[in-house]
């Protein structure tokens, strides 16, 4: 499996995961941005989000809900955070298996890009 983020999935590279069910897992990023810093990606592999379909669409809306409760668990909640999702050279994707990014814990920059 050349996928990094397949392999955290199946446990053949830790993480430190802090929610899963059967099409979820979410864990820690490894060079964290800000003081919470969470990837919330579906286990199935889809590389990004040009690859999505409508078939996806639960699964996607599912993404969200658990990045907005685990900011609820993290208390980041009140003090707002960022969700953002890279796609493609331009959107600054390095990691080929879509992912939410959940950050928060400090003031954001005000740009978007
Ligand atoms: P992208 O730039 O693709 O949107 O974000 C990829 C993110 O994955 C980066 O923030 C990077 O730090 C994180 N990352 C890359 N490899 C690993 C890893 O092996 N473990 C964890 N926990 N995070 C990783
Ligand atoms: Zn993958």
């Amino acid at each position: 499996m050349e996928c990094i983020f397949c392999r955290i999935v199946a446990g053949e590279i830790p993480a430190d995961i802090v929610f899963q069910d059967n099409e979820i897992v979410a864990f820690r990023d490894i060079h964290p941005q800000a003081p919470t810093h969470i990837l919330v990606i579906p286990k199935t592999h889809i590389a990004s989000l040009n690859d999505l379909t409508p078939r996806h669409t639960n699964l996607i809306g599912r993404v969200i809900l658990v990045a907005s409760e685990l900011a609820r668990k993290e208390n980041i909640a009140d003090s707002g955070y960022r969700l953002s999702i890279s796609c493609g050279a331009d959107g600054g994707q390095v990691v080929p298996h879509l992912h939410l990014h959940l950050i928060g814990g400090r003031k954001l920059d005000d740009r978007l890009g």
